[in-house]
């Protein structure tokens, strides 16, 4: 008897229709022979709607009520998916009419603990005692994704995304034997298929690839989930919630095989909404650099492709890219080292910026593959703004009104518009 976490997303639950097909399919899971533990994001747009009152209250809302606040989804979530699957238990005639086969918890109320950071916090800890009660009876725990609670007792969540977050550190805390994520495309795919039609499935990517491609911008899996997994090595199964076809696999690298080695390129992510900040005049001294970082990540601002330039002997100039969520908390926080120790500091922003990235664990072995892109870019007419690489990904911000074109470009001059296998 395998025990299996099955995540759905915000679409899966997107309505009563969908909720009642999910309910069934668990169910027949269940039948299969397997121990189900349900995790189910906020119905489709619901936490959006939330962010969007919050943001007209206070432009930049965030604290412990922000996160008490876009939790909520969750639980309406919880609550209908159990109602779905304890109606259809007793349809099928599973249990008795008095009797009930799905029970509801709260992040809380099974001890998610977290750290206190606010909107992005981590977890530490998952109690797993009720969990195990639970499922050895034969129930199908549900559970509220993307929450947690923090050591006052605060309700916390994991970032966007962090549903897929929650299902795997459940996974691991229960030493699942599988974790499915249930979305709304029928798995990992060469680039976000919304934006390239010629984006084809993968079948099976290496956790150090999807980490980069979730890092980079491709939202199908929250990167913290993939870290997890991982760690914990925990095999992923991303998959579509509409058809029974398999998804994609997400693995360690030895379970790849050589083959997959010699694809130079993966996959390509792009991540809209970037903001590029240049600071000019700053003094050229040792602790300059690392001065304005860590009031950042103070603030858990990640930062990302920066260049470091001396002008001139006595100046230093930095400029790097955030995402445009960030952008006013950046300026606030940039505005205030202005105050107190950099008084001729110049702030200069560029928005509507994108970051498109190529990803490849088969890069790191072949030279080329950097002046590759850049030359396809060029071909395109498309300007890069910053540069950035890594062993495995090199990613370019460029102009958001050129995303598809290079995304397009990349994809066709990387040879994925062909099948590999
Ligand atoms: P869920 O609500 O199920 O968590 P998300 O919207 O978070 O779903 O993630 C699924 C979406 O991720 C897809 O609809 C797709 O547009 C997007 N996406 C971006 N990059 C990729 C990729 N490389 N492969 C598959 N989907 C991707
Ligand atoms: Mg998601």
């Amino acid at each position: 008897m395998s025990l299996i976490v099955q995540k759905f997303g915000g679409t899966s639950v997107g309505n009563i229709e969908r909720i009642r097909s999910i309910a069934g399919r668990v169910l027949d899971a269940q039948q299969q022979g397997n121990r189900i533990v349900l995790v189910v994001s906020a119905m489709s747009g619901e936490t959006n709607r939330l962010i969007e009152m919050a943001c007209q209250i206070n432009p930049i809302p965030f604290s412990k009520e922000y996160d008490l606040l876009i939790s909520s989804g969750e639980q309406v979530s919880v609550g209908l998916v159990t109602l779905a699957l304890n109606k259809e238990a007793k349809k099928r005639n599973f249990i008795r009419e008095d009797q009930t086969i799905a029970r509801g918890f709260l992040g809380h109320q099974i001890g998610i603990r977290t750290d206190n950071v606010s909107s992005k916090a981590r977890i530490q800890a998952i109690d797993t005692s009720l969990l195990q009660k639970t499922i050895s009876v034969g129930m199908i725990p549900v559970i509220a994704g993307f929450q947690g609670i923090d050591s006052e007792n605060n309700i916390t969540t994991l970032g966007r995304g962090g549903s897929d977050t929650s299902a795997v550190a459940i996974a691991a805390a229960l030493k699942a034997d599988d974790c499915e994520i249930y979305t709304d495309v029928d798995g990992v795919y060469t680039t976000d298929p919304r934006l390239c039609k010629k984006a084809r499935k993968i079948n099976k990517i290496s956790y150090e690839e999807m980490m980069e491609l979730a890092s980079l911008g491709a939202k199908v899996l929250q990167i913290r989930s993939v870290e997890l997994a991982a760690k914990y090595e925990i095999s992923l199964h991303v998959r579509s919630s509409f058809n029974s076809s398999e998804g994609t696999r997400v693995i360690s690298k030895k379970g790849l095989g050589a083959k997959m080695e010699q694809i130079l390129v993966s996959g390509i992510a792009a991540d809209a909404a970037q903001v590029k900040f240049t600071l000019q005049n700053l003094p050229n001294e040792p602790r300059t650099t690392a001065q304005v970082f860590s009031s950042l990540s103070e603030s858990s601002i990640v930062v990302d492709v920066i260049i470091q330039d001396i002008p001139s002997p006595g100046a230093l100039s930095l400029s790097f890219s955030v995402g445009s969520a960030d952008f006013l908390k950046v300026k606030q926080i940039l505005m205030k080292l202005r105050a107190t120790h950099y008084p001729h500091l110049v702030i200069q922003e560029e928005s509507n910026l994108a970051k498109v990235s190529i990803v490849g664990v088969g890069m790191q072995h072949h030279p080329g593959v950097a002046s590759k892109m850049f030359s396809l870019l060029a071909q395109a007419d498309i300007k890069i703004k910053l540069i950035s690489t890594s062993e495995i990904k090199i990613s370019c911000l460029i102009l958001e009104s050129q995303m598809k074109n290079a995304i397009e470009c990349l994809h066709e001059g990387f040879g994925l518009d062909q099948a590999v296998d």
